[in-house]
């Protein structure tokens, strides 16, 4: 069912748009909304909703106090084509290289060496014309199995349940009209994690940086003395930046300040930046650093340089504190179904940390998914499954915690 559920999904094109400000940001989204709608009234669920924004939502009471929510988003990348997906389903994966016959080319090991992990298992995978959707898709469809399975196990002792699955979070707007108040959720989970055993407690603090600087035109013949090219003083100040902070040079718990436009003439040059760190001490220090060296660079050129600095999310491992239960209870849970568990802190954000910020509390879990967002994307059907049995375990885990 589990397999049927994500192959049914995946079909549905629901990529969000970038250059849409509407919500949903695609209508296309609701192809797979009223689907999910018709499933959860289906298996008799309370407040099914399609909101006018295309967030899903519905309700499985349960008997303890407190209430647990499932997230995932429903929209697919619109880096790469989710359009007519064609799903390859390949048994008993050997770790050989794996043909994507619909675009004549192949997933090789030498390339993915995580695909080393996946042998012997049920390989889903693309035909190598779309992305595959797995993400977020798999979240959706492991989701799907394991309020089924509280549907069909009515008298175990759990935590009321909440679902909500949400619309273009891949356009950064996942959690816009997301309404924590009414979710009215204890804590919840994001299950939009990749592969097996991931699980992340924590996010990049995260800020946006336009450096601007001013400069001086003059006829180039007669400029000696009196010309100050902004474009030069661009080029100085973006050198004398610690390249060793650069996002090429850095992983794991390291932050970045990351140059990703530059524009400009002799009159005014601007540099855009994205400021990344996981702990404050040190995103502040990025900061600091960014707008001193332009106090520098003013000395030095004798010209204006501005520094505009603006936050845009921040790492969630602050708001979790007070649910230490949840993360130790999911590693326990792994641990029961043998998974290992992987604790990765995530190098971006998540709409998880944004709602966490909002009030709710929501780390987030592996969907079992690989090489997210591009045609060599996919994912094993053993690993959903242990995404699904991780999830029931940690309910009744749940429902124990309260009831005993
Ligand atoms: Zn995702």
């Amino acid at each position: 069912m589990l397999k049927e559920r994500f192959l049914t999904y995946v079909k549905i094109h629901t990529t969000s748009c970038e250059d849409s400000s509407a919500s949903p940001s695609s209508q296309r989204q609701f192809d797979l909304a009223q689907v999910l709608k018709e499933e959860l009234l289906e298996m008799g669920l309370e407040d099914v909703k399609v909101s006018d924004q295309c967030i899903v939502t519905a309700s499985l009471p349960g008997n303890g106090k407190e209430t647990f929510g499932l997230i995932a988003h429903m929209d697919t990348a619109p880096d790469y084509s989710g359009e007519n997906v064609q799903p390859q389903i390949i048994e008993n994966y050997d770790g050989s290289a794996i043909d994507l016959k619909g675009a004549g080319i192949s997933m090789d090991p030498k390339d993915f060496p995580d695909l080393k992990d996946l042998v012997g298992k049920t390989l889903i995978t693309t035909d190598g014309t779309t992305l595959l959707g797995a993400d977020d898709k798999a979240g959706v469809a492991e989701i799907m199995e394991v309020i089924q399975y509280f549907v069909d196990h009515p008298d175990l002792d759990r935590p009321n349940l909440k679902v909500a699955f949400t619309p273009d979070e891949e356009v950064g707007r996942g959690t816009e009209n997301f309404d924590v108040s009414s979710f009215a959720c204890d804590y919840a989970l994001t299950v939009d994690g990749g592969s097996l055993g991931e699980f992340s407690t924590e996010n990049f603090n995260a800020a946006s940086a336009k450096v601007t600087i001013n400069g001086l035109n003059i006829h180039p013949g007669s400029a000696k003395d009196q010309m100050i090219n902004a474009l030069d003083i661009a080029c100085d100040y973006h050198q004398s930046l610690p390249v060793a902070q650069r996002p090429q040079h850095t992983e794991g718990h390291e932050g970045f300040i990351h140059l990703h436009t530059m524009e400009g003439t002799v009159e005014e040059a601007s540099l855009n930046y994205i400021i990344r760190d996981f702990f404050p001490k040190s995103f502040q220090e990025k900061k600091d650093l960014m707008t001193k060296l332009a106090s520098f660079m003013e000395e030095k050129y004798q010209t204006k340089i501005q520094v505009d600095i603006t936050d845009s999310y921040y790492n969630m491992s602050d708001k979790l504190s007070h649910v230490s239960f949840l993360k130790e209870a999911v590693i326990q849970a792994m641990k029961d179904n043998g998974v290992k568990p992987a604790l990765l802190p995530i190098r971006g954000g998540t709409d998880g940390a944004v709602l966490s910020y909002k009030g709710l509390p929501c780390p987030n879990l592996f969907t079992g998914g690989h090489h997210f967002h591009g045609r060599f994307e996919c994912i094993a059907l053993e690993d959903m499954e242990a995404a699904v049995e991780v999830l029931i375990s940690l309910i009744k885990a749940l429902g124990k915690r309260k009831t005993a």
